[in-house]
C-alpha cells in the first residue's frame, strides 16, 4: 500500500465534520474529541480511498484486518480515563490509528500486534507521522509481563473472555477496557483493579470486533 502524508483542506474540513458527528453520537470527552480531530486517519488509506477515511466505518487494512470505526476507537479511548503520562497497553495494533490517538492524549503507549505485516507497517509509518510508541510483535493475549503495570490496558479484538492475566498487569486504579463475548457480537467491558485482589467489572454496550486470537483468547 502506497501512504502519502499530505493533510489537505479537504481532508481536514471531513475531520472536523467527523468530530461533530461524534460528538453527536455522545462521545463527550473534549480531550478524546480533540486528539480525533488530530490524527490523519487517511494517512492509513491507500490514496485511492481517502474519500472514506472520514467515514464512521471500519475499514480492510489487510490480512483480513480492519481499522476500528472512528466511533468504536472514540468509546473505548473515553472508557479509558487517559492522563497525560499514564503508561497504557494496547493490544492489537492494527493500522495504529488507536495508538496514535492514545499518544495524542499524553500517554506513554507499549502497543502489540500479532500479525507481522501490520507490525512491520505501523512500526514504519507511525515514527513518519511523528508518533513514537513502543512497538511489539507478538500474542497480546498474554500482555506484556515485563512492562507492567499499566495504568490502562485497552484490548481492540474480542476476547472470549477477561484474560485473568492482564487483570494482573494493571496498576492499582487502572482500568482494563475489553470487548467480551463470541464471534458475532462483544459487550464492551470495563474492569477496575480496586486493590490487589478486588476487581469492579462494568459491563456496557454491544459491539462487534475481530476475534482477539491467542493462548489467552480464540
Ligand atoms: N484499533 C485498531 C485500528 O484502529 O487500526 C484496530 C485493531 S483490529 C480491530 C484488531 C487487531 O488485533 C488486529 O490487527 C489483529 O491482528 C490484532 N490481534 C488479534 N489478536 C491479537 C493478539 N492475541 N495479540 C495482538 N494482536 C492481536
Amino acid at each position: 500500500m502506497a501512504y502519502k502524508l499530505i493533510d489537505n483542506y479537504r481532508e481536514q474540513g471531513a475531520r472536523k465534520k467527523l468530530v461533530a458527528l461524534l460528538k453527536e453520537r455522545g462521545i463527550a470527552d473534549e480531550k478524546v474529541l480533540a486528539a480525533i480531530g488530530k490524527v490523519p486517519r487517511h494517512y492509513f488509506f491507500d490514496e485511492t480511498f481517502w474519500n472514506q477515511a472520514y467515514k464512521d466505518i471500519a475499514f480492510p487494512i489487510g490480512e483480513g484486518q480492519t481499522i476500528s470505526q472512528p466511533y468504536t476507537v472514540a468509546y473505548q479511548t473515553e472508557l479509558l480515563h487517559v492522563r497525560k503520562g499514564n503508561k497504557v497497553l494496547e493490544i492489537g495494533t492494527g493500522s495504529g490509528y488507536q495508538t496514535c490517538i492514545l499518544v495524542e492524549l499524553g500517554a506513554k503507549v507499549y502497543t502489540i500486534e500479532r500479525q507481522e505485516k501490520l507490525y512491520e507497517r505501523t512500526k514504519e509509518v507511525l515514527p513518519k507521522m511523528g508518533y513514537q510508541p513502543e512497538f511489539f510483535l507478538g500474542d497480546g493475549s498474554l500482555g506484556i509481563p515485563e512492562h507492567a503495570p499499566y495504568d490502562q490496558i485497552l484490548v481492540t479484538a474480542g476476547a472470549p473472555v477477561v484474560p485473568e492475566v492482564l487483570l494482573k498487569q494493571l496498576k492499582i486504579g487502572g482500568i482494563l477496557v475489553i470487548p467480551v463475548g463470541d464471534s458475532n457480537e462483544q459487550k464492551m467491558v470495563t474492569v477496575l483493579r480496586v486493590s490487589e485482589t478486588e476487581y469492579e467489572k462494568i459491563v456496557l454496550d454491544t459491539f462487534r470486533f475481530v476475534p482477539l486470537v491467542g493462548d489467552q483468547a480464540w
